[in-house]
């Protein structure tokens, strides 16, 4: 028989998310009359906006007729899509043949984990997106869970906390290693300055690192002059992949449309090129994005789309406002809970003192009947922290909120 992969021996902890929901199921089965509402999985709830949704469904119906149908395109993507990709979001940074379009950052980044393969150091925010850390130990770039319980052997864990402001000390990381850094960050929501960018590419260029930027909510970002793409600094495509998405901005978490930016200056330590294996990674593993999906992507990176992408972003946004309200109220306060938001992000990251993660949500899934997601399953420093997801329509989340600003904690 075949022997199992030695990354799935390895992998003992659960999918954070599938946890969660066997929990919320657990206690709706018991608790029939409770009305739930989450706060929990980081998943879009508002319809697709009109004009974006109208491409969509245009090119799928012009898909039935002869002279509308088209069948396989470029692994890589519409050029036409590339092209606006470029000039819209990264003007005179990227090039369009550096930009390849997907079906989502987060089937990207198992991508790149095959790119670069079991023999590489890892680095990892800490808390982090979950596949990082998840995915490495799979392809064996990570190796046993340590004794502790806390993480995985193999994998560097750099601590995002208040006290450092979720910027990481970068001292612990080897030479020669693959950085993953997400900013705005889920879960924390923290959004890197151009300093501390410029800090990151510094080292990384330093120590041949290679940062795999995940940029997934830089739609989100509202203060002036905080960079939206690595790019931005000086230096990083010499040592930077960026993942990107229309997921989180356009409410594609079901559509599926992504994309990745691979500059041609990175290499590899003999001198060749990333972005030619990346291609081979593409062309070989992958056979091009929706082409529907595509049309999407384009109609929004029109003016109106655009505009539209604006608006339902500015809707979750003020969610995480009345969120992190309710979270600084004299309840909360009176527990010294610290309440994170920078409104750059649509998460609330909060400081439950005293207890641990899967307590204070188990707390408020029994008080509040409110789904959140524990801070311990993004990392060891999640400890102790909730994270508060602001997609939902906004009555769920105001009721959410009463409910909880009544909370004895
Ligand atoms: C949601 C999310 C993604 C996944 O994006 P898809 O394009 O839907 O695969 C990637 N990175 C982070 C940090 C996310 O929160």
């Amino acid at each position: 028989m075949i022997k199992r992969n030695k990354g799935f021996i390895n992998l003992t902890s659960g999918y954070l998310f599938p946890e969660i929901a066997k929990r919320r199921r657990e206690y709706a089965a018991s608790h029939p009359d409770a009305h739930i509402i989450s706060l929990g999985i980081g998943n879009t709830t508002e319809p697709l906006t009109p004009h974006i949704a109208k491409a969509m469904s245009d090119y799928a119906l012009s898909l039935s007729t002869p002279a509308g149908y088209s069948g396989y395109g470029d692994e890589q993507g519409l050029m036409a899509l590339r092209e606006k990709i470029a000039s819209v979001l990264y003007p005179g940074l990227i090039t369009p043949d550096e930009v390849f379009i997907s079906d989502g950052a987060k089937c990207d980044i198992a991508r790149i984990q095959c790119l670069f393969g079991h023999g590489v150091n890892v680095a990892v925010q800490d808390p982090a997106y979950p596949v990082y850390v998840d995915g490495s130990v799979i392809v064996g770039a990570a190796g046993k869970p340590k004794a502790s319980g806390n993480g995985y052997k193999g994998i560097i864990y750099m601590p995002c906390t208040p006290d450092n402001h979720f910027f990481p000390d970068l001292s612990v990381v080897p030479e020669n290693a693959l950085i993953y850094f997400c900013s705005p960050n889920n879960p924390t929501g923290a959004s890197a300055t151009r300093e501390e960018l410029e800090k990151l590419v510094a080292f990384a260029l330093e120590k041949g690192c290679i940062i795999i930027f995940d940029a997934a909510y830089n739609a989100f970002i509202r203060t002036e002059g905080l960079p939206k793409s690595i790019y931005e600094i000086e230096g990083a495509r010499k040592c930077a992949i960026e993942v990107n998405s229309f997921s989180k901005p356009a409410g594609f978490t079901g559509v599926r449309l992504g994309w990745s930016v691979v500059p041609k200056e990175l290499v590899y330590a003999d001198g060749t090129s990333i972005h030619s294996d990346w291609n081979r990674v593409m062309t070989t593993l992958f056979n091009g994005a929706s082409n529907i999906a595509q049309q999407g992507g384009l109609a929004a990176l029109d003016d109106e789309g655009q505009k539209e992408m604006r608006s339902l972003i500015d809707y979750y946004l003020e969610n995480a406002r009345v969120i992190r309200e309710t979270l600084t109220g004299n309840n909360f306060k009176q527990a010294n809970v610290s309440v994170y938001s920078t409104g750059n992000a649509p998460y609330v990251w909060a400081h439950f003192p005293g207890y641990d993660s899967w307590e204070i949500f188990d707390l408020i899934l029994d008080k509040c009947h409110i789904v959140t997601t524990p801070g311990s399953g993004f990392g060891p420093a999640g400890e102790s922290f909730l994270r508060f997801s602001a997609f939902g329509h906004h009555e769920d989340v105001q009721e959410a909120c009463k409910r909880l600003s009544t909370l004895k904690i």
